[in-house]
């Protein structure tokens, strides 16, 4: 039978039921423990996937994650979240999903009694996060939240609590921490195999077209509010991030420059950013962002050596080298599914996931500062 048929069927639906039960009685000692309640599914027997609701059919849901959860085998897709009708249809034939798993933004909040969907991934507009997240906590399913996290360090602070209080675990969708080649850097950099990292350079941009302005996946993107900010927010975050987990540590100051060479088209949010970020270890980093061209590349120089991935920040097509020749990984590994089947792994053993909510917190923190220092006339800002 297949999956989402089996997994809503009424004799497969009493079976979790019944898993559910006896894994939030085995919680009530860790209930003591942690003053949460438990709803991790450790009692789920191995060959048995979690369920993973996607909340906004866009270009991602639609190109990576969906194609990613016909590759993951401990979790599978059983539900989808959308305002739009002919969407719905569409994606009921093409992954099998029952009617009873398909969600508007009017009936989100009734996943709470959907057995059959233990992990909503919400892939909507930065500025919907939040919301979304704490919804979906406050339903008492584990959350998989896109990146940016949110769009200000206080909506992801809600966010953790939310997630905290309900006893459910939340990670947010940096996928490269499941690529080898990024995993490598961390170790070349958090080990110091080459000496100290002394410089990094790091950016990642692409252009907007002026005339792709008014296509859905744009508009929001120029939008202050349902985007948080323009480049920085969207992809300058990951040349943030490639800076904390190369050095392993937290940024103490940033200085930061803004151009903007068509100020009509970003009125509302960022085009173009420069941020120089200050590592307690001594390491300095050049950052860059834009919405004006295309670059996308994490280098780093240590004391006697170096290492690069260029093209760095893709879904696929990574390649990576150091001052010894070239890496040795595949350039294509799904990293979504992987990020994916790991979070479910989590769920399943009540552990931490590898990315969880203070990773995406601490980059808030950081673009934050980076605003702070533009405002403030490119004066140097402490951070933390
Ligand atoms: P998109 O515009 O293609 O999709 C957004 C979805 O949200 C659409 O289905 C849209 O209908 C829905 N939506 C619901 N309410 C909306 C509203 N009020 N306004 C606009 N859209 C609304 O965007 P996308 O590129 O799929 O990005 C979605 C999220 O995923 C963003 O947070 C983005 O940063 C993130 N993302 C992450 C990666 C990654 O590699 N991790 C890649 C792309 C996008």
């Amino acid at each position: 039978m297949d999956a989402a048929r089996f997994l809503s069927c009424p004799e497969h639906s009493t079976r979790r039921q019944f898993l559910k039960t006896l894994s939030q009685g085995i919680g009530s000692a860790a209930l003591a423990a942690s003053a949460a309640p438990y709803v991790g599914r450790a009692a789920l027997p191995d060959d048995e996937t979690l369920g993973v609701a996607l909340v906004g059919l866009g270009n991602y849901a639609t190109g990576q994650l969906a194609p990613a959860l016909q590759e993951t085998t401990k979790c599978e897709l059983t539900g989808i979240v959308t305002g739009t009708p002919s969407k719905a249809e569409t994606w009921k034939k093409k992954y099998d999903i029952p009617e009873e798993n398909v969600y508007n933004y009017e009936t989100y909040d009734r996943i709470a009694d959907n057995d059959n969907i233990d992990i909503i991934y919400v892939v909507l507009p930065n500025g919907m996060h939040a919301e979304y997240t704490i919804r979906a906590a406050e339903a008492g399913k584990h959350v998989l939240c896109e990146k940016p996290m949110a769009t200000s360090v206080q909506e992801c602070k809600d966010m953790i609590a939310a997630c905290e209080t309900a006893g459910v675990k939340l990670s947010v969708g940096y996928r490269l921490h499941f690529e080898p080649h990024h995993q490598r850097v961390m170790t070349l950099g958090q080990d110091e195999v080459f000496g100290p990292v002394t410089v990094m350079q790091n950016g990642f941009g692409f252009r907007i077209p002026d005339s792709a302005t008014d296509e859905p996946h744009i508009e929001w993107r120029l939008n202050k509010e349902m985007a948080g900010g323009g480049a920085l927010m969207d992809v300058g975050i990951y040349a943030i991030q490639g800076a904390r987990y190369v050095t392993g540590e937290e940024p103490v100051a940033v200085t930061a420059q803004e151009y903007k060479t068509r100020p009509e088209v970003f009125s509302d949010v960022d085009e173009t950013l420069f941020f120089q970020l200050e590592f307690p270890g001594g390491t300095v980093v050049d950052g860059s962002t834009t919405y004006n061209g295309s670059y996308n590349r994490l280098y780093a120089t240590a004391r006697d050596g170096w290492f690069e991935i260029s093209p760095a920040y893709g879904y696929g097509g990574v390649e990576g080298r150091t001052h010894d020749g070239p890496m040795d990984f595949k350039s294509n590994v799904n990293q979504q599914a992987r990020q994916m089947d790991a979070f479910a792994e989590c769920i399943r053993h009540d552990r931490s996931p590898r990315v969880g909510g203070k990773e995406g917190l601490r980059d808030l923190e950081v673009i934050e500062a980076i605003y702070e220092s533009i405002d403030a006339g490119n004066t140097r800002v402490e951070i933390g």
